[in-house]
């Protein structure tokens, strides 16, 4: 049986042509086409390929009654309607790897611009100057760059830069020893001993809660005088506003943006006015070979996925076999289990996953890769860019980074419906058990050696105190001056007087600075805050 593609946005021909050279294809190659034409035309085909000029809406995917694969030259799928994707159970595919290197050599470029002050020579020589002495550099040789987030760009800039005698130091709890050693980079535990260190702090992570304005007043002010500050990743990672002072006061030497807490930046706007900085307008992923990659990528993989049903690139959720509506409580228990794990280990500087253990009640021997994707997506939630994780392609991420997944059953579970997800990270390991009753909402049972009972509704806190009498009514009196309404509050200890353990489900997000009000209370030993991702 031969499948339609329709293939639109002026792709990149190379993948075009990997399309055609499948006999059972039949590929149709047009420029971006008016909405109304386009939705005249769609239900003809089993994929759609194109870049973000063309909108995959809601309505157009329902017009698609043969459409399996919706595919994306390119990292942002803003302009396809996701959810009405996996409803309707079309995969959605992107490109998001095709654009490292073009991101990593932009860096060194906006990087000797600014140290050998090259866009001023070059406007100095075009006005009929010969500004020799005012264009002193410096050079790269010998410096500390530190990256934050060593990821795949991160990687490879940290790989070029020892071609330039470049030291490099890294900042990335979440990636494990081995990465750090393959790419020759000096692992520093905390991003405050990264900036004592670094000549040139750039961060390369995705833009999340953890990362909005990881970069701020406080880190920037202890860089070293005449430090340089790069932001290629996402605006917003680097507070803009805290950058442009520590460049007018002279702190800062320098600093490189292709990216803004709001773009597009135009007109009369504040980085006019700075001199020591380089700016592009968000062009990492501008070149021909990068847009050629995402095409070649996207096209792949919906060869693959049409061809072979390899989903493991989509981005979405195909419904698993059977009832979703039993197992879908289940699956987000799994997912929440697996945060709170996490968010407690991160909260004991333990950060890097080694292993995930999804162990399960009998009657669910059919949900266990789907579970245990569960907990993988949990593990990773907030870690990772968000845009790139789903059910579908967690386990394969996590894999990637290192992390040994595996499925247990637990006969002896009390309730058939039970799992228990365990994680085990830099040496410290955590287990978090929950039961899902097909009639009863789902609740965590076990938090490490503690038995509890609660519901992981909107916003859960995990609190450590020393058994003594009062906690109860302090913690109960810092939550409600903070305007915070508890749901659920249950208090586990393990012996009298010992170390005790409270479980609070409250109502809303909780605020930012809840963890820290809570840390202040007398006898509380430890606390965390999981703020769960809405269900739909
Ligand atoms: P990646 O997912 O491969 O790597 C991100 C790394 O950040 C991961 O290793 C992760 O462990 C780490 N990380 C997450 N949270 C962290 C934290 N709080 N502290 C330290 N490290 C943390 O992503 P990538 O492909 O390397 O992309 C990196 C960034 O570059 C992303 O924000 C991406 O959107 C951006 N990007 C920009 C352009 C552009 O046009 N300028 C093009 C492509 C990608």
């Amino acid at each position: 049986m031969g499948f339609r593609i329709l293939v639109t946005d002026d792709i990149d021909n190379e993948g075009v042509e990997l399309l055609r050279a499948v006999p059972d294809f039949i590929v149709d190659d047009v420029p971006t086409l008016p909405a109304d034409q386009l939705l005249a035309r769609i239900a003809d085909y089993d994929a759609i390929i194109g870049r973000s000029a063309t909108k995959v809406s809601e309505t157009l995917l329902k017009a698609a009654t043969r459409l399996k694969v919706v595919g994306r030259a390119g990292v942002g799928v803003d302009n396809v309607a996701i959810d009405a994707a996996t409803r309707l159970g079309i995969a959605v595919i992107n490109a998001p790897a095709g654009n490292t290197v073009a991101v990593a050599e932009l860096w060194f470029g906006v990087m000797l611009s600014l140290v050998r002050h090259l866009t001023r020579a070059n406007v100095s020589m075009q006005e009929g100057r010969w500004d020799r002495s005012d264009l002193l550099g410096t050079e790269l040789k010998g410096r500390m760059l530190g990256i934050v987030g060593l990821g795949r760009i991160g990687g490879e800039i940290a790989t070029r830069a020892r071609a330039f005698g470049i030291k490099v130091s890294a900042y990335d709890p979440y990636i494990a020893e081995d990465r750090f050693t393959a790419l020759g980079v000096a692992r520093v535990a905390t991003l405050a001993g990264l900036c004592a260190v670094a000549d040139i702090l750039t961060v390369h992570t995705p833009l999340t809660a953890e990362t909005t304005g990881l970069i701020g007043v406080k880190e920037l002010a202890s860089l070293r005088p005449g430090a340089i500050v790069a932001n290629l990743a996402r605006g917003g990672i680097v507070d803009d506003n805290a950058l442009r002072v520590a460049l007018e006061t002279g702190h800062l030497r320098g600093a490189a943006l292709d990216v803004y807490a709001a773009e597009p930046v135009k007109g009369d706007h504040a980085w006019r006015r700075i001199e020591n900085v380089v700016l592009t307008p968000h062009i990492g992923a501008s070149t021909a070979e990068a847009q050629r990659n995402v095409a070649v990528d996207a096209c792949e993989a919906v060869r693959d996925a049409l061809l072979r049903g390899d989903l493991s690139r989509s981005l979405n959720v195909t419904m698993p076999a059977g009832d979703w509506s039993l197992l879908r409580p289940v699956v987000d228990l799994a997912q929440r289990a697996a945060e709170v794990a996490r968010t407690l280990l991160a909260d004991h500087g333990a950060r890097a996953i080694q292993s995930l253990t999804l162990t399960r009640g009998a009657d669910l021997a059919a949900a266990g890769t789907t579970l245990l994707s569960a907990a993988a997506l949990g593990a990773l939630e907030g870690v990772i860019d968000e845009s790139r994780l789903n059910l579908i392609n967690a386990r394969a991420i996590a894999t990637s980074r290192g992390i040994t997944l595996g499925i247990a059953e637990d006969s002896a579970q009390a309730h058939p419906r039970a799992i228990e997800v365990r994680i085990v990270a830099d040496g410290q390991e955590m287990r978090i058990g929950g039961v899902a009753p097909i009639d009863a909402a789902p609740r965590l049972t076990r938090v490490g050696p503690f038995h509890v009972d609660v519901a992981p509704r909107e916003t859960l806190i995990v609190l450590t105190n020393r058994d003594v009498p009062g906690v109860i009514g302090h913690v109960g009196t810092a939550l409600g001056d903070a305007g915070v309404n508890i749901a659920e509050y249950h208090q586990a200890r393990l012996a009298e007087g010992g170390e005790a353990l409270a479980v609070i489900s409250v109502d809303g997000p909780g605020g930012a600075d809840l963890r820290r009000t809570l840390l202040d209370i007398p006898d509380v030993q430890s606390a965390s805050v999981i703020h769960f991702p809405a269900v739909e």
